[in-house]
Formats: C-alpha cells, sequence, structure tokens
C-alpha cells in the first residue's frame, strides 16, 4: 500500500487565505498526504473562550461576533465566494452566534464545548474550498463521526478502540479518492454531543487519527522551523533539534514546549509512527524528527518552561508513621479528575504541582475538591510559580556532574524532583525569574 501521511496545520498556518495557500502548496507537493487535520484559524478560538465568560458586555459580544465574521469573509472573499461555501459559512456563523447567546453560556460545559467546536468547523470548510480550487479532490469530513469520546466537556477523553472502528469504517473509504480535511481538537460523546479535548488539543487528534488509520507519518505544521534546545524566545542561543526520541519529545511536551500538545506522542509512540514538526512558512528548511529510537542520546537536549503553575501542599495533622495519607490524597485528586505533574512527599506532607493556564474554560482544582481535601488535612495553595524541565538521558544520575548544579547555584528553587525519570529533571521557580533563569541554564548547558 502506498505510504500514508495524516498532516495538521495548527492556528497560525491557517490564519488567512495566503497562510492556507501556503500549507495547500505542502500537500500539492506530497502525494503521501492523505489526511488533513485543522486547527481553527489563530485567535478564534480565544475569541470563543471570551464569549463563554460570565463578564461579556452584549456590546463586546457584537464586537467578537464582528471580529470572527471579518475574519472569516476575508477568507471567502479571497476564495472568489463560492456560493456553496458562503451558505454554509453563513450557517456556521448562526449557530455559533446562538450558542453563545443563550442564557446559560457562562455556566453549562455542554454548551462551551459547542460553542468552542465552531472556529475548527469553519477552518476546515474554508481550507477544503482552498484545496479545491487547486483541482484537488478535497472533502471536508466532520471529526465528529470518529472522534468518540467520553462526556468530560472542555477536556475530553478519547475512546481509542472506538475511534479506530469508525476511522476505518467511515473515514479510510474516503482516503481513495480525496484528500480528506477535517477538524482538531472537537469530538463527539455516546449522545452525539461535541465534546473537546482540551487546548491546543488539535496536535493530539491529528495523532489519534494516525493511529486509527495506521498512518506511516504524523506532520505537525506550525509556525517554527521544529523543536528547538528551548523556546527562542528566552534566548538567542536556542536552535533547532534535527532528532530527538519519543521519549524526550513527551517529557518536553509535557513540561510546557508549546510546540506540541502534551498528549500527542502517545498515539505515535503505541504505533511507532514518526512524527515531523516543521513550519509552514518554511517548509524547505527542515524541522524536527521524533523517532522512537533517536540517533543521539546527549545529556542535555532541551529545557521547556512551563509557567501558569500552581503548587498545591497537603498537611496531615496527626499521622507520623501512619499509612495510606497517599493513597487518601491522590483518591480525591483521582475522583475530581485532576492531574497533576511533579511530585514530592515528605513524612506527613505532600506538594503536588497542577496545571493552571489561564486561556481555558476549567480551572486547575475545583473548590469541591478543595474542600475534599480540607475535611482531613491543612491545604494550602501557591500560584505565581513557573515548572523547569531540563530534558535530556541519563538524567537520573546526573547529580554526580557538576554543570548543572553550578547552573542552578544562584536559582531560587521552590521545590525539585530529580530521580523518577532519565529523561528530566524538573523544579519550580518564580514566575517572575523564570525565563532568566531557561536563558543561565542554556548558557551553561549548551554552550
Ligand atoms: N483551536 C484549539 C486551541 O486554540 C485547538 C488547537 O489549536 O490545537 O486551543
Ligand atoms: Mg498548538
Amino acid at each position: 500500500m502506498n505510504k500514508l501521511t495524516v498532516a495538521k496545520f495548527g492556528g497560525t498556518s491557517v490564519a488567512d487565505f495566503s497562510a492556507m495557500s501556503r500549507c495547500a502548496d505542502i500537500i500539492c507537493h506530497d502525494q503521501s498526504i492523505r489526511v488533513v487535520a485543522v486547527s481553527a484559524q489563530s485567535g478564534i478560538t480565544n475569541i470563543l473562550v471570551r464569549l463563554t465568560q460570565a463578564d461579556v458586555s452584549d456590546a463586546e459580544r457584537l464586537d467578537l461576533f464582528k471580529q470572527i465574521r471579518d475574519k472569516e469573509q476575508a477568507i471567502l472573499s479571497d476564495l472568489n465566494n463560492p456560493e456553496s461555501i458562503q451558505v454554509a459559512l453563513e450557517h456556521l456563523l448562526v449557530s455559533l452566534e446562538k450558542t453563545a447567546n443563550e442564557a446559560d453560556i457562562a455556566t453549562s460545559e455542554r454548551l462551551k464545548d459547542r460553542l468552542l467546536s465552531f472556529g475548527e468547523q469553519m477552518s476546515s470548510l474554508m481550507f477544503a474550498e482552498v484545496l479545491r480550487q487547486r483541482d484537488v479532490h478535497a472533502v471536508n469530513f466532520d471529526i465528529r463521526q470518529i472522534m468518540k469520546t467520553d462526556s468530560a466537556f472542555g477536556h475530553a477523553e478519547p475512546n481509542i478502540e472506538l475511534i479506530k472502528q469508525q476511522a476505518q469504517t467511515s473515514m479510510m473509504p474516503e482516503l481513495a479518492g480525496s484528500v480528506v480535511v477535517t477538524q482538531g481538537f472537537i469530538g463527539s460523546n455516546d449522545q452525539g454531543e461535541t465534546t473537546t479535548l482540551g487546548r491546543g488539543g488539535s496536535d493530539y487528534s491529528a495523532a489519534l487519527i494516525a493511529e486509527a488509520l495506521e498512518a506511516d507519518v504524523l506532520q505537525i505544521w506550525t509556525d517554527v522551523i521544529g523543536i528547538f534546545t528551548t523556546d527562542p524566545r528566552l534566548t538567542q542561543a536556542a536552535r533547532p533539534i534535527p532528532e530527538i526520541s519519543f521519549d524526550e519529545a513527551a517529557e518536553m511536551a509535557t513540561f510546557g514546549a508549546k510546540i506540541l500538545h502534551p498528549a500527542t506522542l502517545i498515539p505515535a509512540m503505541r504505533r511507532d509512527i514518526r512524527v515531523f514538526v516543521g513550519s509552514s512558512r518554511a517548509p524547505n528548511e527542515g524541522g524536527t524528527w521524533v523517532v522512537n529510537k533517536a540517533k543521539t542520546k546527549p545529556a542535555y537536549r532541551a529545557i521547556a518552561l512551563r509557567k501558569d503553575q500552581i503548587l498545591l501542599t497537603v498537611k496531615s495533622p496527626q499521622m507520623l508513621h501512619a499509612t495510606g495519607f497517599l493513597a487518601k490524597v491522590f483518591g480525591i485528586l483521582a475522583e475530581h479528575k485532576i492531574s497533576v505533574d511533579l511530585v514530592t512527599t515528605s513524612e506527613i506532607s505532600i506538594a503536588v504541582t497542577l496545571d493552571n493556564p489561564s486561556n481555558t474554560t476549567t480551572k486547575a482544582i475545583s473548590d469541591a475538591a478543595l474542600t475534599a481535601l480540607k475535611a482531613f488535612c491543612d491545604v494550602k495553595v501557591e500560584d505565581n510559580l513557573s515548572l523547569v524541565a531540563v530534558i535530556g538521558n541519563h538524567l537520573e544520575s546526573s547529580l554526580r556532574e557538576n554543570q548543572l548544579w553550578k547552573a542552578l547555584e544562584k536559582v531560587n528553587v521552590r521545590m525539585i524532583c530529580q530521580g523518577a525519570s532519565p529523561h528530566n529533571l524538573c523544579f519550580l521557580t518564580p514566575t517572575a525569574a523564570a525565563p532568566s533563569v531557561v536563558e543561565q541554564l542554556h548558557n551553561a548547558l549548551f554552550d
């Protein structure tokens, strides 16, 4: 069988007609790309999130509607206003506005996901037409037919088996004669209601599709030429990494390298699908290959920074040598679906970090979870913290290496985790200091 590539284009790659045209060039040059998953145009999901917030005035709401309409109309007019697309777009815009105007938009997670889904829906509608106008036989495929999830609106969990079945029966046959254009980020539950996989989830969607179709390659097209040793905005010394292992890249994604959604590599690892990350603005400048076994295994590969961290410390008042405290605390966190990243413990207390991004519709820790914890222990919540992760190989034995500790000498470290994974050493530091900490570390480790 011919090689099959699933390509995902992020928000900046499909930001407007000319950006979409660059993506179309990439597709036209690579016959193996049969499935294309797109994000919403950049900025659109943020506008939709804003529309879900309780303090939006009527005037602001109208202005936000206009911003969305203007963006979409501009693309439509560059496409010379094909009537069928115009009608389909109008239909989406009317439903979008109707959803945003619902009385309980600020409180219903179900409605929020329905609203957020319009960004991707509009984007795939337009993008399929861009391809068609280049004589590519493109179909706009509603991914909700196959991306089956649970009902955890805002951060829905995909049902891998069901997705596979559905993809094989309803998407696979389309691939024979068409390029299938579809939406990242969105899915549907058993009742057919729209769900989303969480902010930045389009990468994950594309990986799930690649897995379900047993693709050979997953391409993630974004606005940077691959994965860098650290965020280039933090230091000019950052440089692209040509090849990296799944393990290292997964740690990077988990610990804040914005370039990939943290879950993206899991489906790719399950089926050993090679992942390419590149820039749709500069497709010829190369990018990063994420593979099962990388040719090199340097001690220090990259430094990731993740802002908006909460440190939750729970302390048991009574329990020297008592058992079950950890189990109880993690039981409550699990019950409330709270995902923790770093963990440190002492005899009577546990500290965990929680990701608390400002651009989502969900909270890092719900009041209900806090109440449940407070019922049997003291709880302290600290914020304005950032997580810095040094990613590499054999880091469980880096204690012997002076270089790293020297670099950390003057850093205000609030918490540190080392030893569980050979691929990372992580610490928390105040957010205000974090960018310069990363720059210093990069100088010390990557010179
Ligand atoms: N549009 C969604 C977001 O902005 C999903 C994505 O782009 O990956 O989070
Ligand atoms: Mg993204």
